[in-house]
């Protein structure tokens, strides 16, 4: 798997520094978080859906192995067939083998963050197939050739002139200016690729255990037809999107929109089972449906099992201060922000993702509106647990640790080394009250000065606040 998370701190600065970055995400951020609150605000049954959606989520993957088996069954009845994928080479040799047997040549695809785990794209282009993302994010970004950068807004870090500029190059002027027209002209270019498409691939926002439905959510309906014009339609699907019934998929529905994007309903909400019947009048010829595994399985009764709720909805980048700031492409591999910071070292291995549980504030917004309610911050603390267990963490920090820890564990100790901290940063703010530079801390000052307290810690504060 491609991560480069090592160059985290780099792009971060890289980012920071990128004025039209901060446009771009400034003005589509606020947009779903206002929707959201918004939404979330006029439907006083929101926090109980929540508990209900948590639960049930919980009680699949206690469960996993019976909903998979009858979903799989289902499917099957329905003319589909379920392949199993261990890991992300897995996965890819199914598909290729899928795409090389039925003669394909041009494959067009929904979006499908499971296929942006497994590198399918890159797969297939070097098999010399013709990929042609149809969701208008994905298809901005393939033209960019850059990964995306939001699990549902995968060109959130493109501006419209930007955007503007890409297409130009690629389809030719005149330059459209305005987003109908370019909306316009993406529809115009996919629309003959959907016919030409032998192969279309999507991925799965939940998998019906009940009736063998794959179920996709999207605002332009391409995935409809992706999954409908092509002559083979493979859905890609990691193996916790798994629903009991067509009912529960209500109660998902109702969460999903409302967190992702601050609508109601999404646009378009299609199931797809089986390939097309004798009666029916479009649909595929043939069906398949790819669970991939790549590392869930390991994740199943562990302290890290809470993770495989996500039902992906981006909620918790869209209100999380780092991400904000910074964008995904930081994040170094396809799942940014809180959930990325979780998910990649689970995935990708704690080593090659150092700074990733280090990048939170553990201010606990994700958490706050996570629709699954998935204790992130918690999460991100263990992962930066078992950094320290396994001695990854730096000599520096593991031993600055050790020594609060004494320190912390002694509270007469503690309550002193307090006051004189507060103290010694008191004077090092001398009479601006700021302070400029911070010895072994630069990273505090390196961009700014650090307001220094002011002498008293929050013991003797409270304490004198509370005397009569
Ligand atoms: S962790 Fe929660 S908020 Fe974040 S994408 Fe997953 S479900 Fe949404």
């Amino acid at each position: 798997m491609k991560v480069s998370s090592p160059q985290f701190k780099e792009k971060s600065v890289i980012a920071l520094a990128d004025p039209r970055l901060r446009q771009a995400l400034g003005q589509s951020r606020k947009g779903f978080v206002n929707k959201r609150a918004e939404l979330v605000g006029a439907l006083p049954e929101f926090e109980q859906l929540r508990d209900e959606a948590r639960d049930l989520k919980n009680h699949v993957l206690d469960n996993l192995d019976h909903y998979l088996e009858r979903y799989e069954a289902a499917v099957t009845a329905a003319g589909g067939h379920v392949h199993w994928a261990r890991d992300a080479e897995e996965a890819r040799s199914i598909i290729l083998n899928i795409c090389q047997r039925v003669n394909a040549k041009t494959i067009t695809k929904g979006k499908s963050m499971v296929s942006e785990e497994i590198g399918l794209n890159d797969a297939l282009e070097a098999k010399g197939y013709t990929v042609v993302e149809t969701d208008l994010g994905e298809y901005i970004i393939q033209l960019a050739h850059e990964p995306p950068s939001h699990i549902i807004a995968p060109a959130i870090h493109k501006t419209k002139e930007q955007v503007s500029e890409l297409f130009e190059a690629a389809h030719g002027g005149p330059r459209k200016t305005t987003v109908a027209e370019l909306v316009t002209e993406a529809r115009l270019v996919l629309r003959d690729k959907y016919f030409q498409a032998d192969v279309g691939i999507t991925g799965g926002n939940f998998l019906v255990a009940e009736t063998g439905s794959s179920i996709i959510v999207t605002n332009e309906g391409n995935g409809d037809l992706t999954q409908t014009l092509a002559r083979v339609h493979i859905v890609t699907s990691g193996i916790e999107r798994i629903v009991p019934t067509l009912e529960d998929v209500a109660l998902f529905l109702r969460i999903l929109a409302r967190s992702a994007t601050g609508q109601e309903t999404e646009t378009y909400t299609t199931l797809s089972t089986g390939p097309r019947r004798p009666h029916d009048l479009d649909g595929p010829e043939e069906y398949h449906v790819v669970l991939v595994d790549n590392g869930r399985t390991k994740m199943l009764g562990g302290k890290f099992q809470d993770m495989l709720r996500c039902i992906r909805c981006g909620a918790c980048m869209n209100h999380c201060p780092v991400y904000g700031a910074i964008g995904g492409h930081a994040y170094g591999w396809v799942y940014p922000g809180p959930m990325g910071s979780v998910l990649t070292p689970l995935f990708v291995g704690l080593d090659a993702t150092y700074d990733l549980p280090n990048a939170c504030t553990l201010n606990g917004r994700c958490e706050s509106v996570c629709p699954v309610r998935i204790p992130l911050p918690e999460l991100l603390r263990e992962l930066r647990h078992m950094q320290h267990q396994q001695g990854i963490r730096p000599q520096g920090e593991r031993r600055a640790l050790g020594a609060w820890r004494f320190v912390a564990e002694r509270p007469g100790l503690y309550q002193f080394a307090n006051r004189l901290a507060a103290r010694v940063l008191k004077g090092l703010g001398g009479s601006t009250g700021r302070i400029a530079s911070l010895p072994f801390a630069g990273a505090w000052t390196d961009s700014r000065d650090m307001p220094a307290p002011e002498g008293k810690t929050f013991l003797e504060l409270w304490q004198a606040r509370s005397k009569p």
